[in-house]
């Protein structure tokens, strides 16, 4: 809100979001969730923290959505570290193919990277979106060269830098940036061909923190911020860099046209995987707190509550069924990365951004009206209206007016616009997974399939 921030972990618009990356330490160290939150490294051998593992099969990809429904859960929002991942584990294959191909010595530099980044446990933010520009030019093309990042300097040391990723989910609280290119790219456009890694403190980066609905709530007190320990969506930030300088063994990707595609595709459908999962714990969380209101305001029983909560339920297992089929029907490639199945994952992203406002459209129906008109947490300190306040939000006898108005909030905070906008543009807009739709699916054999059965079937032969 135009100043600078020097103390970022108790800052208290970043703060809650630093408590939902801190989950995924928890996952990954804590006895109760072992077996979803931590793996074994196929490069050293060591226990490592599963956000920064490289999936070799498909017990390791269900595994991934597993603990990514169980820390949505948890948190009730996003926990952020899982672009990163994502970023991780396309890098390693598409370094890999790179190096068969071309001769390079990519991969060999990000393996590096990676046994550090496994063995430190460093949050990663996987830095993916472009401004963009005009969306109908290429990069090369834009009226500010600047508008994707681009490489403006050749060092015999490393490259120096230029541009800005937008929508950066957790970047304030990373331990490194992994940039990638965000579009396939054509040879014009070989200076955006890029990867590469950057602490998140080097010289030349400075981060513009989002807003979110809401967020000045954060100030105020917490019962208002309906989940005031973890927060609303990731904390995104804008990253501008400033001319940043990045030696060569961080440069996992140098005006390689060819392999843009490949990766954006890949890391997707990756990314698409998680939807399904993560947001599937979010909203249980929802479809808890909104049984809980109901059970307070006496409507628990009603029937047509009852089936609200069940739609509410099935829409999200639909969405989990996806981040789960598209684990099971995996793929192996060159490298024994394992990977998803793309049409699912990209479907179960689709079915996702369809979902999520249709069960918070579900959830506010049931919670009722008064979920946006409460008044502030601060009448519960004000003698003149307490009184009042407790007397005409409490709906029973054991009904505890704050316990209901702080449901409630979780409900109005949850189901406001910035989390419904995050999941319906986040992992890319539903048109990028149709477009992959549109090219991935098998048309000719669907066609083919009703030639098959209609081939027999001649004109019938009586009058
Ligand atoms: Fe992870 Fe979900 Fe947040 Fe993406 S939106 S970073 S998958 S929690």
């Amino acid at each position: 809100m135009g100043e600078k921030v020097d103390n970022v972990v108790d800052h208290p618009a970043m703060r809650p979001h630093i408590n939902a990356a801190a989950v995924t330490y928890r996952l990954g160290t804590e006895e109760e969730y072992q077996d979803l939150g931590s793996a074994v490294s196929h490069l050293t051998g060591k226990k490592i923290n599963r956000w920064t593992h490289i999936p070799q099969n498909q017990e390791d990809l269900v595994k991934k959505a597993m603990m990514l429904r169980v820390a949505g859960q948890i948190t009730g929002t996003c926990f952020q570290r899982c672009v990163g991942m994502d970023g991780l584990i396309t890098l390693y294959s598409t370094t890999w193919e790179m190096d068969q191909d071309l001769g390079t010595n990519y991969h060999q530099r990000f393996k590096e990277f990676l046994i550090e980044t496994q063995n430190n446990d460093y949050m990663t933010d996987g830095a993916m979106t472009d401004p963009k520009g005009d969306r109908s030019k290429r990069p090369s093309e834009q009226h500010d060269p600047d508008l994707y990042v681009r490489v403006v300097e050749e060092r015999p040391d490393g490259i120096v830098v230029r541009g800005a990723k937008m929508h950066q989910t957790g970047a304030i609280n990373s331990h490194q940036i992994l940039v990638m290119p965000g579009m396939g790219m054509s040879p014009a456009d070989e200076d955006y061909a890029i990867s590469f890694a950057v602490p998140a403190d080097e010289k030349g980066i400075i981060y513009v923190f989002g807003r979110q609905v809401n967020d000045s709530r954060k100030w105020e007190g917490s019962i208002d911020q309906g989940n005031a320990k973890y927060g609303v969506v990731g904390g995104e930030a804008l990253i501008i860099f400033e001319d940043v300088f990045v030696p060569w063994d961080r440069v996992f990707m140098y005006k390689e046209t060819k392999y843009t595609g490949r990766l954006v595709d890949r890391f997707a459908s990756y990314h698409r995987q998680n939807y399904g999962a993560c947001k599937a714990g979010n909203l249980d969380v929802l479809i808890g707190a909104t049984a809980t209101l109901a059970g307070m305001q006496g409507t628990a029983k009603a029937s047509h509550v009852k089936d609200k909560l069940s739609e509410m339920a099935h829409l999200v297992e639909t969405m989990y069924s996806g981040a789960l089929a598209c684990s099971f029907n995996c793929s192996q490639n060159g490298c024994g990365t394992a990977f998803v199945d793309p049409v699912i994952a990209n479907s179960s992203k689709l079915n996702t951004a369809r979902y999520y406002p249709e069960v918070t459209r579900l959830a506010q129906d049931i919670a009722g009206g008064f979920v946006a008109t409460i008044p502030s947490e601060q009448e519960f300190d004000n003698p003149r209206v307490a009184p009042y306040m407790h007397k005409y939000f409490s709906t029973g006898e054991n009904v505890d007016a704050i316990e209901r108005i702080k449901m409630a909030r979780l409900v109005e905070n949850m189901t406001g616009s910035t989390p419904i906008i995050e999941c319906m543009h986040g992992a890319g807009s539903p048109q990028a997974q149709k477009v992959v739709l549109q090219r991935s699916i098998k048309w000719q054999d669907k066609m083919k399939f009703a030639a098959e059965i209609v081939k027999e079937q001649e004109p019938s032969q009586t009058k």
